[in-house]
């Protein structure tokens, strides 16, 4: 029998790739939250996947992408880059759906990777994700011939993190470019994260989920209170908005959105801890707090990340 091996290996790729829906394939469970807009993942997920052989420490990352304007978007960067110095192997997650039709977009999306990835120095593994959604697997030749010739060293495996398929041979790879090392982690752990983080998760993308355009990137969300009591939990948590205007769409005409936003977390919180949860949400305007580092360090805190 080989060796125990132990490490952290960073999923980075283009928002939509579909790097949290691999994420939690992976670990058989949902973990990190996953919507159809790009940009759901704001903070750092990691999720730990034990095997036989290995403990995989996966981060998930808000996607590498050129900053634009607000101090938030920066800060995704930074969150970013610091999985990148920590890890020992990279899996670039890339839409191959979209690559086949569209080899331009594969272009600008290696474009985009090329100096994170090349800058690590990392060993590379390519999922070439959403090959369930290609008929013609034909059309995946283009597309591996060009990210192999980007990374030469690169193992390059077709997966669908959809209908998971291709992922053991995707844990194979990674498991071989690990260091030998114990597992950290208990076996049945499933995150580094903590309840309330993965609950404020939750029901950010429950908003995602209700919300339109650009709001749902405006907003914060801090649990304020978790009481376990014998009949459960007790949890009430602050959806934070940059603008006065914000609150009202978010708690909706007679406060509908912000009560399907709320039975909804409700029941996935109540999934994800197997006990009753009784949740209560408040709506706050923080003014411009994608500006705030004070802020967001304290959410960031709160969040124990
Ligand atoms: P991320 O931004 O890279 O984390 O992407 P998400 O995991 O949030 O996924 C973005 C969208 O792609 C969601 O609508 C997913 O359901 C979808 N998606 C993810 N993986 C697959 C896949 O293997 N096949 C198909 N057809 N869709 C996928
Ligand atoms: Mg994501």
């Amino acid at each position: 029998m080989s060796a125990h091996r132990f490490g952290y290996v960073v999923l980075i790729g283009p928002p939509n790739a579909g790097k949290s829906t691999l994420l939690n394939a992976l670990l058989g469970q949902k973990l990190a939250i996953v919507s159809p807009k790009p940009q759901t993942t704001r903070n750092q997920l990691a999720g730990i996947l034990t095997t036989d052989d290995a403990q995989i420490v996966l981060l998930d990352t808000p996607g590498v992408h050129i900053p634009r304007g607000s101090r938030l978007n920066s800060r995704l960067v930074e969150a970013a880059w610091q999985s990148l110095a920590q890890a020992q192997a990279i899996v670039v997650v890339l839409d191959a759906a979209h690559h086949a039709r569209k080899p331009d977009v594969l272009e600008s999306d290696l474009k985009m990777l090329s100096r994170p990835v090349e800058r690590s120095g990392l060993p590379v593994i390519v999922a070439l994700n959403k090959t369930d959604a290609v008929s013609d697997k034909g059309l995946l030749l283009p597309v591996i011939s060009r990210v192999a010739e980007q990374w030469p060293g690169a193992e390059v495996v077709p997966v669908s993190a959809l209908k998971k398929q291709g992922l053991d041979g995707l844990i194979g790879l990674m498991t071989a470019r690990l260091p030998e090392g114990d597992a950290m982690y208990a076996d049945d752990e499933l995150t580094t994260a903590p309840m309330r983080f993965l609950a404020s998760e939750i029901i950010r993308e429950k908003l995602f989920l209700q919300l339109s355009q650009e709001l749902p990137y405006n907003t914060a969300v801090a649990i304020e209170h978790w009481k376990d009591t014998p009949k459960g939990a007790r949890v009430s948590a602050v959806i934070y908005v940059a603008k006065d205007r914000h609150k009202g769409m978010v708690i909706g005409k007679g406060g509908k959105v912000l009560k399907d936003v709320g039975s909804q977390a409700r029941q996935e919180i109540m999934e994800l801890t197997g006990r009753p949860v009784h949740l209560e949400l408040w709506v706050k305007v923080r003014e411009d707090w994608t500006e705030d580092d004070h802020f967001m360090n304290e959410l960031g805190e709160d969040l124990g990340s």
